[in-house]
Order: structure tokens, then sequence, then C-alpha cells
């Protein structure tokens, strides 16, 4: 079984975060240190997968929500318009092993992230 991360303690509810869009399989939250004028989390409710190719390998249906919900908060939260970062693996940055995408937005320079 995949090592506990701090994704899994919030979606078991331990660790609370601001929910802005919740959904059957899905949840956004505001990323605590941001990089941009919105840096939104949008993470699978599954702990299975660690990154985005094993969850791009395993559940295609699942990945494009995580696209449609960034859509979503970008059209909420900005002019509709967003950057979608993965990190995967140590050497990228990623430091939560637990599949995420970054939604940036609003304002964004070529130095954002
Ligand atoms: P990565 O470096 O791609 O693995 O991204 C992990 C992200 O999770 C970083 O941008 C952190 O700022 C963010 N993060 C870590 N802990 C929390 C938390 N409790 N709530 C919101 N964001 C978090």
């Amino acid at each position: 079984m995949a090592e506990e991360t701090v994704f899994g303690k919030i979606v078991s509810g331990e660790i609370p975060v601001e929910k802005l869009v919740e959904t059957d399989r899905v949840i956004a939250f505001p990323d605590i240190a941001p990089q941009a004028p919105v840096h939104i989390l949008v993470i699978p409710k599954t702990t299975e997968y660690a990154d985005v190719t094993e969850l791009a390998a395993a559940d295609p249906e699942l990945l494009a929500e995580l696209v449609s919900v960034a859509q979503q908060l970008a059209h909420e939260h900005a002019d509709g318009n967003y950057r979608l970062v993965f990190n995967k693996g140590a050497s990228a940055g990623q430091t939560v092993f637990h599949v995420h995408a970054h939604v940036l937005a609003g304002g964004l320079t070529e130095s954002s992230l």
C-alpha cells in the first residue's frame, strides 16, 4: 500500500482545507504556498496514484476529470485561461506523491513556475 501523504490526510478530512470544488472522485483546494495569483490544487480522492503517469495509464477518465475541474476553476477564479502543471518525480520538483494538478491562473508571467 502507498505511504500516506498530506493529500491522503486532506481527502480523509484529518487535515481541513477550503474545498473549492468537490465531486465524487476529485477535490480542489488552494495551494498553501501560492506561486501565482490563482494557485489551486486538484487531486483525485483515491490514494492509488502517485503521479500523473500512473494515473494516465490506469484511469484516463479520472485524469480528464482533473482537467475539467481545472477549467471550471479558471472560469470561477480568473478569465478562463490557465496553466496546468504536474510534477512527476522528486528531481522534477514533486514533493507529495499523490497525483495532483497545479492550476495556475490570473496575471501569469513567463516566470511563474
Ligand atoms: P509538488 O511539489 O508538485 O509535489 O506540489 C505539492 C504542493 O502541495 C506544493 O505546491 C505545496 O505548497 C502544496 N501543499 C503542501 N501541503 C499542503 C496543504 N496542507 N494544503 C495545501 N497545499 C499544500
